[in-house]
């Protein structure tokens, strides 16, 4: 069987991997090409070295509580390269009327021991603070957990206050995306299940915090919710890249600098085969096709073969970002701030003069 996937971004390359991996247990005869328009493989991975600073141009670290991620370090052999934040200085900003305010980590953590700073956060006004609490006797909707948008849920849930000075500029940042508009499945499952099965993210939240600490049975690191690789998330791509580079060209082919601009299928019968075809007129057939670009890509790609679902991939909105990392001095700065911290958000509200 002849796979051919499109796309060499770590979707793309973590397919690659899975396939053959499951393809040898099976003992199933695959073949794989996997196709990357550009020069480098990663897609959105990027982390370059300079001056002994690692800077990342895309993410720079993944969640470790979803175990995929870690799970796939510890398979390819970079369970020591994995490290997480530096819990000393795991501060949270929010730049709140001209100053900046810290992140009332309670509301993460809900630990007893951060109830009074987050009672004690100037960022809420008394009214919030209950507000936030009310959560615990709220009703939960009766939408039995069908879906709605990120900023309903928690101004349904944690009130308006608590929806604009934090839950917002903190959540969206993540998707740089509209609350309004993000669904809260796909984002965030985890707060419609609390709310689901405990009627409340309070209780949802200590429940979780519980069972965390009953399992941890101490063999494994404990790792911190943010986790990245001691060289950047570079060494994840280049681990991959190795691992399948490692099976034989005849096995796993992986070419960059092609892209793909068309994709039909050859053949109506029981088992159809697709046509890749690249932008230098060379085409592909394959029994089957992963798509692994970014959904505007697969819509071009999938037009001919099924409208609908191209035309539903057209309407996910994307929106294009920018990294500026700045190095300084630490003597040139003032002592205004200790810098001891991840970093700051801005919330739409609040005077920003
Ligand atoms: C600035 C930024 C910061 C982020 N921070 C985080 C973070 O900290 N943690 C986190 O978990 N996520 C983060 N993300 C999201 C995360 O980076 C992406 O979800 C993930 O990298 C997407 O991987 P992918 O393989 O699906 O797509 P991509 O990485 O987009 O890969 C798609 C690949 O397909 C190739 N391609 C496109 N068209 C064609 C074609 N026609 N033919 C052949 N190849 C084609 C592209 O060149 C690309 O290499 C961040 C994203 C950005 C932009």
């Amino acid at each position: 069987m002849k796979v051919t996937i499109i796309g060499g971004g770590i979707a793309g390359l973590a397919t690659a991997y899975s396939l053959l991996k499951h393809a040898a247990l099976a003992n199933l005869p695959i073949t794989c090409t996997l196709l990357e328009s550009t020069q480098h493989f990663g897609g959105k991975i990027r982390t370059e070295l300079i001056d002994g600073f690692i800077i990342e141009g895309g993410p720079d670290s993944f969640l470790s509580y979803k175990p995929w991620g870690v799970g796939l370090c510890r398979e390819l052999g970079l369970g020591d390269r994995l490290m997480g934040t530096n819990t000393q200085h795991h501060r949270t900003y929010v730049l709140y009327n001209g100053r900046l305010r810290e992140f009332p980590e309670g509301l993460v953590t809900l630990a007893p021991s951060q109830a009074l700073p987050l009672f004690m956060s100037p960022l809420l006004s008394m009214a919030g603070k209950l507000r936030l609490l009310m959560d615990l006797f709220v009703a939960k909707s009766p939408s039995n957990g069908t879906d709605e948008s990120l900023a309903s849920f928690f101004r349904r849930r944690f009130g308006a206050e608590v929806f604009e000075r934090l839950i917002e500029p903190l959540m969206t940042g993540i998707y740089a995306g509209d609350a309004e508009q993000l669904s809260l499945r796909a984002t965030f499952p985890r707060f419609l299940e609390f709310e689901q099965q405990y009627g409340s993210i309070i209780k949802g939240m200590l429940a979780s915090r519980r069972q965390r600490m009953k399992s941890d049975t101490g063999t494994q690191p404990k790792l911190t919710t943010f986790v990245t690789l001691r060289g950047g998330l570079v060494e994840m791509v280049r681990a991959l890249v190795a691992s399948l580079e490692r099976t034989g060209k005849e096995k796993m082919l992986l070419r960059n600098g092609v892209r793909v601009t068309g994709l039909t299928q050859a053949s109506s019968g029981e088992k159809p085969k697709y046509e890749v075809t690249l932008d230098s007129g060379e085409s592909l057939s394959s029994d089957a096709v992963v798509l692994a670009t970014p959904a505007f890509t697969a819509a071009d790609l999938l037009m001919s073969l099924d409208s609908g679902v191209a035309e539903q991939l057209r309407t996910i909105p994307y929106t294009s970002t920018a990294t500026v990392s700045l190095a300084y001095p630490a003597a040139s700065l003032s002592n205004a701030h200790s810098l001891k911290g991840f970093g700051f958000v801005i919330p739409r509200v609040g005077d920003h003069d």
